[in-house]
């Protein structure tokens, strides 16, 4: 026999979430039938509704199926109860953050709207703290020079600091979701290796292969892509800006290779934000909600593009607010990235781990 303990917390935070009635899901599998990215063996979404509503959520935070959805919205859009089980399935993303991410208070700060001025609080007195310490922390004169502002050494040397704290918390959210999905869907032997499986879920990220099969707000692939590539450009820049500051002559002039990368790379993100926003907020269909997390993720990320742009025009054109400006870019980053783990931005590594152990265990099969 076996006995179901329903998490009745998790229940309501579901529902509340994704303003779904779980109950009213009659199986019928449509959800399944016509997701393209659904396998034909124990498809999703269907089982995860009534895992969902049955409040069985340590069956769903070890499932790597809940990350293989891309959000499409086919199934929300065929529903014949609506029930949207793609929102069901965003919320249950949502919720892992929460469940993995050490501290955990830092996702429930970061994703209720009335704590937004803590949240920006927290980075301006991190960031003006270390200025002060630097004993930087004034308007330079003269032409703009950003060193002069915030030195080099010290922005790379606390940056890096605090990358690398957040990232021992992420490895122990990555061994603790990789344990639960070994608990929960433990695997048939494999011709792959994991390294192979990580090439092959890689190469499927890097073009997106999956995400293409989604139909009904295709366009999300296409914003989507361009957000990423532009988000990887950005990383290779930034490293090269680092060693740049260190070994080389720094700031780069405006037709150096890595400065013309970092060009086309805020306008990929100029672009992709901008069809994201404007599509989220012309769309009456059902088939996609927004959220307050997606909405936090995509404003950072918009925000983050717009004040670069500025940061770099101001630096050209000697601005005198260009100090103003660049001390709220920082503030951005800050945001974006070491908020990453707590926020749906996350979604980038759970969905690569999900993606590897489904090739492991031949989920795609
Ligand atoms: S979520 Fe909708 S489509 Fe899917 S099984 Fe339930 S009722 Fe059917
Ligand atoms: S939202 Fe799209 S990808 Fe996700 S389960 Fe539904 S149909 Fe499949």
């Amino acid at each position: 026999m076996t006995f179901i303990n329903p998490d009745i917390d998790f229940i309501r935070a579901i529902k509340k979430d994704c303003d779904s009635e779980l109950s009213t899901c009659m199986q019928c599998g449509s959800c399944s039938a016509v997701c393209d990215l659904s396998p034909e063996t124990d498809p999703f979404p269907r089982k995860e509704m009534i895992w969902a509503s049955w409040g069985l959520k340590d069956k769903l935070m070890g499932d790597p199926d809940i990350w293989l959805c891309f959000q499409c919205g086919d199934c929300t859009a065929t529903c014949p109860r609506g029930v949207k089980p793609g929102d069901v399935l965003s919320s249950i993303r949502d919720f892992m953050y929460s469940h993995y991410a050490q501290p955990g208070i830092f996702t429930k700060i970061l994703g209720n709207p009335k704590y937004i001025l803590l949240v920006i609080a927290f980075p301006v007195i991190i960031i003006s703290a270390i200025m002060l310490i630097a004993g930087t922390f004034q308007i330079p004169e003269g032409n703009v020079d950003y060193s002069k502002f915030f030195p080099h050494a010290w922005l790379n040397i606390s940056f890096m600091f605090f990358v690398l704290l957040i990232t021992l918390g992420v490895i122990r959210g990555i061994k603790k979701f990789w344990s639960d999905m070994k608990q929960n869907k433990p695997g048939k032997d494999k011709k792959n290796n994991l390294v192979n499986c990580f090439l092959i879920a890689l190469k499927d990220i890097l073009f997106h292969d999956k995400f293409r099969k989604c139909e009904t707000h295709y366009y999300r692939y296409s914003a989507h892509l361009l957000v990423f590539w532009g988000f990887i450009m950005l990383l290779v820049v930034t490293f090269f800006a680092i060693l740049s500051t260190i070994f080389f002559d720094y700031p780069l002039t405006f037709w150096h290779p890595i400065k013309i990368i970092g060009n086309l790379a805020a306008i990929f993100l100029f672009i992709g934000c901008n069809i994201m926003i404007y599509k989220r907020l012309n769309i009456r269909s059902q088939s996609l909600r927004s959220t307050y997390s997606d909405w936090f993720f995509l404003i950072s990320f918009f925000f983050l593009t717009i004040s670069g742009i500025f940061v770099e025009v101001a630096r050209f054109q000697n601005w005198t607010l260009a100090y103003h400006i660049y001390f709220i870019h920082l503030v951005l980053v800050w945001i974006v990235i070491m908020y990453a783990p707590y926020t749906k931005f996350a979604h980038f590594i759970y969905r690569t781990i999900a993606m590897v152990y489904a090739e492991l265990t031949g989920r795609y099969e």
